[in-house]
């Protein structure tokens, strides 16, 4: 189990599987905190490309955050879960938003480790669809942590209706270690956050589309007007618009709430590849 006095890297390890934008925000959060990590996604090249962006992550960390309190934890990384998870404290599944992708990797992972607490990472699939697919629902919750996950202080963290106290506590525990403030809420599609957010950016997006404004105004409106940090717009560039549409595809199919039926300008930047800023284009460019 992982406590708050512990840090310094040994003895305090967790699991993440999936090296895309939230895999490696989380494992740059937990290294700066003296937690130790070892990294799982498909390909060593994926892998390679995860270790240059928490490189780059911690320096910004850094300079965002101040330096950092603990000595740093130690990054190890796998193409397999398997080898690693008998020394993990908690899992962290931050594979991309699909719940058969997920089931499969929560399936692996919770068959390997039974008692281990399962974190699944998702912007909106409800737990307790997951958690049919682990051995012991009650070692599975959700959490929401927000991107860059270094920088934001809250995380909300999702109680499915299996999920066990146990399993609460241990990560109310690695949380506090990540000096993260846990706000928890009940299950549902979209939980808190991206029930509001998704469907706003979706309309904002929807703005652009009917000429009403252009992406910089609706942002410049949206900051300067009603103090949003960044606008809408910006904000969907930071997700990835891939993971944006996905989570309100979700939405939409769960809820049936037409405001989250992913427009047809987003659906277009996906099949041209215009992820934001991972691909370097979205709604803006970026370097
Ligand atoms: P991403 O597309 O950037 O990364 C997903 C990664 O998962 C990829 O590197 C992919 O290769 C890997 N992957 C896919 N299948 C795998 C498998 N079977 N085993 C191991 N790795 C596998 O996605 P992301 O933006 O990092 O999102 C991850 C999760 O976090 C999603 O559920 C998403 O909804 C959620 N989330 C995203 C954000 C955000 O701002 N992007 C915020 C909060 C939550």
């Amino acid at each position: 189990m992982v406590t708050p006095e512990g840090g310094g890297g040994v003895g305090h390890r967790i699991l993440v599987i999936g090296a895309g934008v939230m895999g490696t925000g989380i494992t740059t959060l937990a290294l700066r905190h003296g937690v130790s990590v070892t990294l799982v996604d498909t390909s060593e090249a994926i892998l390679a490309a995860a270790r240059t962006r928490i490189a780059a992550e911690l320096r910004m960390a850094q300079l965002v955050a101040g330096p950092a309190e603990t000595d740093p934890g130690v990054l190890d990384t796998a193409t397999s879960a398997l080898p690693a998870i008998g020394g993990a404290d908690a899992v962290i599944e931050a594979v991309v938003e699909d719940a058969s992708v997920k089931a499969d990797v929560l399936a692996t992972v919770s068959a390997a480790a039974p008692g281990t607490p399962i974190i699944t990472n998702t912007s909106s699939i409800p737990v307790d669809e997951l958690a049919d697919a682990v051995k012991r629902p009650e070692d599975l919750l959700g959490t929401h942590f927000m991107n860059p996950s270094y920088v934001i202080p809250t995380v909300e963290v999702i109680r499915g209706p299996r999920s066990g106290e146990a399993a609460m506590a241990a990560v109310a525990e690695l949380l506090a270690v990540l000096g993260r403030k846990p706000i928890v809420v009940k299950d549902a599609p979209g939980f808190v956050t991206s029930r509001l957010l998704h469907p706003m950016i979706n309309d904002a997006a929807r703005i652009v589309r009917e000429g009403t404004a252009s992406a910089e105004d609706v942002d410049a409106l949206m900051t300067g007007c009603l103090g949003h940090p960044t606008g809408p717009l910006r904000t969907a560039d930071l997700i990835g618009i891939d993971n944006l549409v996905d989570a309100l595809s979700v939405l939409h199919k769960r809820t049936g709430d037409e405001r989250s039926r992913p427009c047809d300008l987003l659906l277009g930047m996906v099949r041209d590849g215009h992820h934001g800023r991972k691909t370097g284009r979205g709604f803006y460019d970026y370097e």
